[in-house]
């Protein structure tokens, strides 16, 4: 699950990372009155969404008059804001944050990730940080610095402060660096994280170091015991296929593609989108049902693929194992009669009840293709698609 910058900022601010003042507003009039209450001289007037590139993409302007602030609150607020990680439609700016000016001297970056080679929560860190960290990552990794946290110990003094002076951090500023790094690391423990990053992390004319920005994703399987987390959650942000997906517990991803996928676990979603390119089709959705998918949860996968005006064929995949092929067939006879399919239908399982679930699709008179293998199936669907 994604938040806001300025939600992530409140967060970091109660683990003891310095942030910057400001106040998040819904109108230009919050947003002028916000300016007002923090002071002058200067202002950042911030678009928050859930994607980042936003400087890049107009979403960050600085002010220098309340003037400015009007004007920039005026074009921000409602624009469709297109960044590199919104795709092209862009998304559409509802909130924004007013905040103090802050005095760069340096922008460095901070980030941090559980790594799979070392199985480790790993913090990275740069001295070029800001804008372009992307393109720092691709043409000079040796730049970005890592340590792999020992869970039992934390995050010690003597990594935070190895870690600052490789980033440049001049060693009057390493007890205050050593604040961040170690209050970011806390966060992302305390929080269930799965991504916590501060790009850029800045060195102030007065040595100070505070987060200007601040993204944090949470592990959505730890939500459980995070209702303050929770309810930060702004669906406006969130594509409402996948939030209605969400309702019924499946795991769906709108994609670009044509050929929408039905699948029982998320191994099986991956092979069966491969299989798809393979045979030189697009997969329009990944779809795992999950393993207790009953006629009501399948029904709801029907409805959702078929909300996407790209969907040209279906493909459900299903392997019988603690799931039934008969009660798959159930509910893809019932779903496909609720929903009146109009696009082709292939349908291939495998396992339990195989033989009378292949019967109960033969017998149903709906015009299903069915197929025995990964292969059969992903070229009858890909020609199906044409
Ligand atoms: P994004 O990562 O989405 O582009 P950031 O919050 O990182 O958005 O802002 C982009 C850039 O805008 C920063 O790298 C920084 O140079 C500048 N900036 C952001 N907030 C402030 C601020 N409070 N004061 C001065 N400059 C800022
Ligand atoms: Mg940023």
């Amino acid at each position: 699950m994604k938040i806001h910058e300025y939600q992530g900022k409140e967060i970091l601010k109660r683990f003891g990372v310095p942030v910057p003042r400001a106040i998040p507003c819904f109108t230009v009039d919050e947003a002028i009155k916000a300016a007002q209450s923090l002071g002058g001289p200067v202002w950042v007037v911030k678009a928050q969404i859930h994607a980042g590139g936003r400087g890049k993409g107009g979403g960050v302007k600085l002010a220098r008059s309340m003037q400015e602030v009007q004007q920039h609150a005026s074009a921000i607020l409602g624009m469709q804001l297109v960044t590199h990680q919104t795709g092209p439609g862009g998304q559409k700016v509802r909130r924004l944050l007013i905040e103090e000016g802050a005095d760069i001297k340096k922008e460095l970056y901070l980030g941090i990730v559980v790594d799979r080679v070392t199985q480790r929560v790993t913090l990275m860190a740069s001295s070029e940080g800001g804008m372009d960290i992307e393109e720092v990552a691709d043409k000079t990794p040796e730049k970005i610095h890592k340590v792999a946290v020992d869970p039992s110990v934390g995050l010690t003094d003597a990594e935070a402060d190895a870690l600052a002076r490789n980033i440049g951090i001049p060693d009057s500023s390493l007890p205050k660096a050593r604040v961040v790094f170690k209050g970011l690391y806390q966060a992302f423990w305390d929080t269930d994280a799965s991504l916590a990053e501060i790009n850029p992390l800045i060195l102030t004319g007065s040595g100070d170091v505070i987060a200007l920005d601040a993204k944090l994703n949470f592990d959505s399987n730890a939500l459980y015991r995070h209702a303050d987390i929770v309810d930060l959650r702004d669906l406006d942000e969130e594509d409402p296929a996948e939030v209605e997906a969400s309702k019924f517990d499946l795991s769906y991803i709108q994609l670009d593609g044509t050929i929408g996928c039905l699948v029982n676990g998320a191994g099986l979603a991956m092979a069966t989108m491969d299989t798809i390119k393979l045979f030189g089709g697009e997969p329009a959705n990944f779809l795992d049902v999950g393993g207790g998918a009953t006629t009501e949860k399948v029904t709801e996968a029907f409805k959702l693929m078929l909300r996407n005006p790209n969907l040209k064929a279906i493909l459900v995949n299903i392997f019988g194992g603690i799931m039934r092929c008969d009660v798959i067939a159930e509910g893809v006879i019932a779903a496909s009669k609720a929903v009146s399919l109009k696009v082709p239908l292939v349908v291939r399982m495998k396992g339990t009840n195989e033989e009378l679930g292949k019967k109960m699709l033969a017998e149903s008179g709906l015009p299903i293709i069915s197929a025995d293998t990964m292969a059969e199936a992903a070229q009858k669907v890909v020609a199906a698609a044409q």
